[in-house]
């Protein structure tokens, strides 16, 4: 079977193409890449840019879709009613889904005969606990959706099955912490292999500082904005645009910033320490013990800065790291040295990877039906 995976961004498409053999589906695509695009162009660089593939013989096609809400926990099969909802929900998400059904809009002209389904970045936390999924504002704001989500949980589900795997041991006996730090940061609490906390909330705006992304921050500050006159949409802007690091030192590659030595980047580094750090604590906070921690995304795979950091700073864990793994920055491997009380690993993020497994069984139990 052959199945091609669209990641349609607000600005980027991004795609890869796998193929299964007997032994399950090759990690590596027979053909993947990314395009830039804008509205206008959306159709036309689409087309041109799987002009290398259109000939191909494509079972399924699986579509990243950012906020599934409360209707969607699961792959699904994309219909007229499944898309109906998916509207409903791009309320709740109007930076990330409109982008999305764009995607999904385009993959169904060019290939209409196929089965389209479904991931979603938010499924992985419906095991979340009430408490944990409810914020303290009126409870009569939870019927309009309102309520903690979660994000990237498509990347905390593989690094738990990823964990599971180096170790040794069931994923569903597994308690860890995964450190998702790319673009967008965001850290996961997994209990018995189910994310029981998570940093992200109703959007993908809320918990670690990011690359422009502004994370927790008091909530009067946009009160306060708000009061002053300034337009919601300059607000959101602002909040997802130019904040995080690019707003502190006016790039969000994190590369560039250990290189700069301005005193906004010595900044920038602190605060970001700092906020991972207290965010760290907190995923601590819900579960009772820690088998393992992963670090996945652009930094989390590739700065052994801030993984230093992260076993400095709870000396009681007994996290240790092995200092030369950790400076070479080895993918799918540990990190922690033999005498680390809490086993630490780097996973490679294979998002596009994983949505193409789950279409894989989606199709699978569909047709076994
Ligand atoms: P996205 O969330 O857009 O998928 P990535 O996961 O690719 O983003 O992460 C991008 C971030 O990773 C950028 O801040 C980039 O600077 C950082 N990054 C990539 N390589 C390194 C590195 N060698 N050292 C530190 N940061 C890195």
């Amino acid at each position: 079977m052959k199945i091609l995976v669209l990641n349609a961004g607000s600005s980027t498409f991004k795609c890869a193409l796998y193929e299964s053999a007997q032994n399950g589906l090759n990690p590596d695509p027979l053909w993947s890449g990314l395009t830039d695009y804008t509205s206008a162009k959306a159709q036309s660089t689409l087309e041109r840019f799987l002009k290398p593939i259109f000939h191909e013989e494509i079972d399924c096609i699986g579509h990243r879709v950012v906020h599934g809400g409360e209707a969607f926990r699961e792959p699904t099969l994309l219909t007229p009613a499944v898309l109906k909802k998916l509207k409903h929900v791009s309320e709740l998400a109007p930076l990330h889904n409109p982008a999305n059904l764009l995607g999904i809009e385009l993959l169904s002209s060019f290939f209409p005969n196929k089965p389209h389904a479904a991931v979603f970045d938010t499924a992985f936390h419906q095991t979340l606990p009430e408490p944990a999924f409810t914020y303290p504002v009126p409870l009569s704001w939870k019927k309009e959706g309102i309520r903690r989500y979660g994000f990237h949980g498509i990347s905390h589900a593989y690094c738990l099955q990823k964990t599971a795997q180096i170790l040794g041991k069931p994923k569903g006996r597994l308690n860890m912490i995964s450190c998702h730090l790319g673009n967008g940061c965001s850290l996961t609490a997994i209990r018995q292999g189910k994310s029981v906390d998570t940093t992200m909330g109703l959007t993908p705006l809320e918990g670690l500082m990011m690359g422009s992304r502004c994370g927790s921050i008091d909530p009067g500050i946009l009160l306060q904005k708000l009061r002053q006159g300034t337009p919601w949409k300059d607000l959101e802007e602002t909040l997802n645009k130019h904040s995080g690091f690019q707003g502190i030192c006016n790039t969000n590659d994190l590369r560039i910033i250990l290189k700069m030595s301005t005193p906004e980047a010595a900044l920038a580094l602190e605060m970001f320490r700092l906020n991972h750090l207290r965010h760290f604590g907190a995923m601590l906070a819900s579960i009772n013990h820690l088998d393992a921690i992963s670090f996945t995304g652009g930094i989390g795979e590739n700065s052994p800065w801030i993984r230093s950091e992260t076993a400095k700073a709870f000396p009681w864990l007994g996290l240790k790291l092995d200092a030369s793994l950790n400076r070479k920055s080895p993918a799918d491997q540990l990190i922690s040295s033999k005498t680390s009380k809490i086993p630490i690993v780097i996973i490679h993020a294979r998002e596009e990877w994983s949505i193409a497994q789950a279409c894989l069984k989606l199709v699978q139990t569909s047709v076994t039906l």
